[in-house]
Parts: C-alpha cells; sequence; structure tokens
C-alpha cells in the first residue's frame, strides 16, 4: 500500500474547522484508493506564538521537512493584530515557510463552476458556461527583490529576472498545461520592460521542450481585460512575481468567492504547501459557516501536484460539483432556491460522494 506522510498545519481562526473537513475528504480518497495518508499535527500561526512565542517554531519546520506535502490552513487574527512586524503572524509563518523551502512557484486557480455562475460578479453571458484558468506565479524575484534605493528626491525598486528562474517556472507551467489543454499564455510588459523581454524569450526557448503545448503572450494590460472579458479563453497562464500578484486576485474575484480558492506553492523538488486563497475569517470562527471548499481543492491539488494522484483528485471535484448542484451551499455562495448548510454538513456531504 503506497503511504504519503501529510503536514497538517490547521492555524487559527477558520483553520482548524475548514481542516477538519478536508481530512474528512481525504479519508475516503484514501480508503477508496488503498493509500494511507499519515497526518502530522503541527503547531503555526497565532497558535503556535501563544504556545512557543514564534508563529514558526522550528518543531514545525521539522516536521515539514520530514512529510510528503505540508497542508496548511490559516494564520493570524486580532488578537495578535498588535505585535511588531518581526513578530507578525503572517509574515513570520508563510515567509519562513517560503524561504525555508525556496518555493518558488505559486499555482493559483481560479475557477467559476457553471453551477455557480451566478455568485460571480461577471455577466451572465460571460460566465454561462463557467471557466477555469490557472495562474502559474513566480514568486522568488522580480521588483519584489530586486535592489532598492531610496535618495532624498528619488526611490527606484529593480526589476530582475535571470535565466535559471525564468526556465524553472516556464517548466513549471508546462508541465502543468499538459495535464490540462496543453496551453500556456506568457503574460508580461515585454513593448516596454527589458525583464520582460527577458522573460517572454526564456520562456520561448523552454517552449522548444514541449512541442506539443501550444504558447501564445499576452501584454498584462490586456491580460487584466481578458479576465473579465473572455476568462474562458485562458487556460494556463505563466507569469512575473508582481503581473502575478494583480492578476491572481483579479481572477479570484472575478470568481466570486474566496472560500472556493485554492493555491499551492511548489519548489524545485516538486515539494509543495497547499492552502486556501483567503485567510482566517475571524467573524466567521466557531459559528460552522465558513466554506471549507478552498481547503478540500487544496487537498486536492495536493493529490494532483505531489502525490500523483490526478484520478483521485478529479473526483474530490467532481463530488464538490455534485453538492453545488444539489443546491446544497454555504451562506458566501447562497443564490435563491438553495439550501444554506454549514462546514462541517458541506465536509460530510462532499466525502459521501467519495465513497
Ligand atoms: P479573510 O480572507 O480572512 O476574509 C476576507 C473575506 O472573505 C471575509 O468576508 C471572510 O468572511 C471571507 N472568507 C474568507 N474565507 C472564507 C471561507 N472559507 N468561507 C466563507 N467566507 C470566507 O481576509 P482578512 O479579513 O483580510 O484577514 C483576516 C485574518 O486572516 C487577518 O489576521 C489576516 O492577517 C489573516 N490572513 C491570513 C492569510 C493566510 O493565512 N494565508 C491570508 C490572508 C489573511
Amino acid at each position: 500500500m503506497k503511504a504519503y506522510k501529510i503536514a497538517v498545519l490547521p492555524g487559527d481562526g477558520i483553520g482548524p474547522e475548514v481542516m477538519e473537513e478536508a481530512i474528512k475528504v481525504l479519508d475516503g480518497i484514501s480508503k477508496k484508493y488503498n493509500v494511507k495518508f499519515e497526518y502530522n499535527y503541527a503547531d503555526v500561526g497565532g497558535a503556535a506564538y501563544d504556545k512557543h512565542g514564534t508563529a514558526m517554531p522550528a518543531k514545525t519546520l521539522k516536521i515539514c521537512e520530514a512529510s510528503d506535502a505540508i497542508l496548511f490552513g490559516s494564520v493570524g487574527g486580532p488578537k495578535w493584530e498588535n505585535l511588531p512586524q518581526e513578530k507578525s503572524i503572517e509574515r513570520v509563518a508563510l515567509l519562513n515557510l517560503r524561504k525555508h523551502f525556496d518555493f518558488f512557484a505559486n499555482l493559483r486557480p481560479a475557477v467559476v463552476y457553471r453551477e455557480l455562475r451566478k455568485i460571480s460578479p461577471l455577466r451572465e453571458d460571460i460566465v454561462k458556461n463557467g471557466f477555469d484558468l490557472l495562474i502559474v506565479r513566480e514568486l522568488a524575484s522580480d521588483v519584489y527583490f530586486g535592489k532598492k534605493k531610496t535618495g532624498r528626491d528619488f526611490a527606484s525598486d529593480e526589476m530582475i529576472y535571470r535565466k535559471n528562474e525564468v526556465e524553472r517556472i516556464a517548466k513549471v507551467a508546462f508541465e502543468i498545461a499538459r495535464k490540462r489543454k496543453n496551453r500556456v499564455t506568457c503574460v508580461d510588459k515585454s513593448n516596454v520592460l527589458a525583464s520582460s523581454v527577458f522573460f517572454r524569450k526564456i520562456v520561448a526557448e523552454v517552449s522548444k521542450k514541449y512541442k506539443d503545448v501550444e504558447l501564445d503572450y499576452l501584454y498584462v494590460d490586456n491580460a487584466t481585460a481578458k479576465i473579465i472579458k473572455k476568462p474562458y479563453e485562458l487556460d494556463v497562464v505563466v507569469t512575473t512575481n508582481m503581473f502575478g500578484d494583480i492578476l491572481s486576485d483579479e481572477a479570484a474575484a472575478a470568481s466570486g468567492s474566496i472560500g472556493m480558492l485554492a493555491s499551492a506553492s511548489l519548489n524545485e523538488k516538486g515539494f509543495g504547501m497547499y492552502e486556501p486563497g483567503g485567510g482566517s475569517a475571524p467573524h466567521l470562527t466557531g459559528k460552522n459557516k465558513a466554506n471549507p471548499i478552498a481547503q478540500i481543492l487544496s487537498a486536492a491539488m495536493m493529490l494532483k501536484h505531489s502525490f500523483g494522484m490526478e484520478k483521485a483528485a478529479n473526483e474530490i471535484e467532481k463530488a464538490i460539483r455534485q453538492v453545488l448542484t444539489e443546491q446544497r451551499r454555504t451562506y458566501d455562495i447562497m443564490e435563491e432556491g438553495a439550501k444554506e448548510v454549514g462546514t462541517k454538513e458541506m465536509g460530510s456531504l462532499i466525502a459521501a460522494r467519495i465513497k
């Protein structure tokens, strides 16, 4: 029997509640597919700060190192809001994990299921068939990490890309495209920026090894328009750190609810961390109201990208769509005629369809 170790970091706020539902679904997958999941729970975020004085204890990093993937909940909340920046819960927890594991690739799917098209803020005729795009954002370079200078009457941030940084993110995008529709769109600003001309050139070079994958290009300004006018024409988008930051939030907003969106961060060894797009939603905490689907989809992404269990991941997505088609909804995705369910019930309904 195959076995995988999963570092489970529920964190704060709604994190532990939605994590419980993701584990319910993973348990169903484990039985059906005859694989063993060993859950290694560890403290992170405010919960860890209260116990150990830091949002990312060394012990938690060790548990992550000894695992095959990290399933992350969410961290932070009003209780820890006034900590000094160097102790800031979100910063310490997430930046430490990113740095420690060198997560350079950020996968941000933005999906509108046909069944949920009414919750998208986009016009009905645009989302009538839903859309499913994946932004592959470079996470470890670009203007955020370039040299910064501030003088008396100027300030500058260096926007820089190195060949190996572009090569590795392009490779991730092309590999993923092979598991989807064999299409990649490179988004940049190569009509103006040297770093974008370079980014585009290296992506094109890498594409020669992926002749089965179609590659096209968009300037970032056109891409922002496309996401709200014709998002269904995009599939895998590969882009730089800053453009990816902005585009992935735009695409998330176009999809309707943050409670439905998962994300993944990967390193060169393919090791990954999987987490919901949203935060700890303090006002929903303990109320059995949060939508667990983002956390469940994070687990599905983990199966797909870290364990090669694509079929199981697809089955989870299918189960979610079935439940939504049956008009069971958490409060954030409610619409007229649907029945509102809580966090636990939504998790159980999805898990029940795996059996
Ligand atoms: P948030 O994502 O927690 O909440 C924003 C909005 O989305 C709220 O209306 C919330 O109710 C809703 N929402 C989020 N997740 C939901 C879900 N699963 N189901 C239904 N609705 C959901 O962002 P915020 O309010 O800006 O931040 C709250 C706390 O979370 C802060 O302490 C912040 O630092 C932290 N945070 C953590 C992460 C992370 O752990 N990666 C990310 C963002 C924010």
